[in-house]
């Protein structure tokens, strides 16, 4: 099947009993069963939901997978995929990873006994330089977030498998449709499918997507044993969202394609990071592993003082200032002050993430509307 057909129909079937063309929401907690133990693959919503079974197929078709697993949000499903691992494991993770992903692999997994080391993925000399005889598992966002630094997923994929270790890559950013991580090699992927496989900043649920029977198993039960599900209503948005992802990301990717060039050559911004720039040190690696760029992309400005931006936050129209990213409307993100905060300082400031910087999740609004927007409000700055 070609993507835009894949997309509207992933996961979805219609309804067996009443032909509903749609996948109904079942709000149920439990099954009725013929006689102790006889029932027909449901027994209660925590293990099994028919509304969530339909979004765990579309997950494994979207990312070419044998499996997909969904969660109540991103973060629960990175917590899984890392309780793969066991106390005294090692993780090399990448550098400018998502915020929420930094703090779980710092506060909650190096207590439970978990390594972790944070090294420049686009680099893969650091990746391996970075092996111990414990190393398990290689965690890679690309394109990073906030500054699309881009990762070489099919050499990360081969160190990895020739130390035994595991590659994750958390897909939130690109998503299925402009990047499959598992066809490159990638053993997991993970996705905040609150951002683009959502698509409308209206739900917050997370994916996993893999191969490995063993690996599946593992994260089945970790599914039912911790409980990180999400509910039907919030599968039933996913499942919706899913079926624009290919036009969405179409005009996402062209848009932030023309605000990149043009913002390129604006006087009050220092550089533009997005990767489908020629200039960009990613660039070409991008154009291997990606159909198309996406929709993220971040702005140095040559402000450095943040309290001169305040005339720029309150002149924008269209764009909102706003955490998260990948939904319709366009949003802009001050990486050092929200997403980023619970970066250390000093870690945030060798990471380049600057108190100039902003990044922005480009929507699908009108190009010319969006630019026009960016452009009045950065008259604003002093
Ligand atoms: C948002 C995000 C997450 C966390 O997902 P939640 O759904 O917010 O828990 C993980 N990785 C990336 C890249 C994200 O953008």
């Amino acid at each position: 099947m070609r993507w835009h057909t894949l997309a509207v129909h992933a996961g979805t079937e219609p309804d067996p009993l009443t032909g509903a063309v749609m996948t109904p929401v079942y709000f149920t907690s439990t099954y009725a069963q013929e006689a102790p133990g006889v029932h027909k693959g449901y027994e209660y919503s925590r293990t099994h939901n028919p509304t969530r079974t339909a979004l765990e197929m579309a997950f494994a078709q979207l990312e070419g997978a044998k499996y997909g697993l969904a969660f109540a949000s991103g973060l629960a499903a990175t917590d899984a995929v890392l309780r793969l691992l066991r106390p005294g494991d090692h993780v090399i993770a990448g550098r400018d990873l998502y915020g929420g992903t930094y703090r779980i692999l710092r506060r909650v997994f190096e207590n439970w006994g978990l390594q972790v080391d944070f090294v420049h993925t686009s680099d893969p000399a650091q990746v391996e330089a970075a092996f111990r005889p414990n190393t398990k598992m290689i965690w890679v966002e690309t394109p990073t977030n906030p500054l699309l630094h881009i990762s070489p997923i099919a050499i990360l994929a081969e160190i990895a498998h020739n130390r035994g270790a595991r590659l994750v890559v958390d897909n939130t950013f690109a998503t299925p449709y402009l990047q499959q991580p598992l066809q490159l090699g990638a053993d997991i992927v993970v996705h905040s499918a609150t951002k683009y496989l959502g698509g409308h900043s209206d739900v917050v649920l997370g994916a996993v997507m893999l191969n490995s029977d063993a690996d599946y198993e593992q994260l089945r039960f970790l599914q039912n044993a911790v409980g990180g599900v999400p509910g039907p209503m919030d599968c039933f948005l996913v499942l919706r969202g899913i079926k624009t992802l290919p036009l969405r990301m179409q005009k996402h990717s062209e848009n932030a394609q023309r605000l990149a060039e043009a913002l390129s050559a604006h006087p009050k911004i220092e550089r533009v990071y997005y990767p489908g720039l020629p200039s960009h040190p990613g660039h070409l690696i991008a154009k291997q592993q990606m159909r198309l760029f996406g929709g993220m992309l971040s702005v140095e400005l040559k402000v450095k003082d943040v309290n001169d931006l305040r005339p720029f936050w309150e002149a924008l129209r269209i764009f909102t200032l706003a955490e998260s990213l990948g939904g319709v409307e366009s949003l802009i993100n001050h990486p050092a002050r929200m997403t980023h905060a619970s970066i250390p300082e000093e870690e945030r400031k060798a990471l380049g993430i600057t108190e100039g910087l902003l990044r922005l999740s480009v929507g699908i609004e009108d190009a010319d509307d969006l630019l026009e927007d960016f452009s009045q409000a950065l008259r604003k700055i002093p």
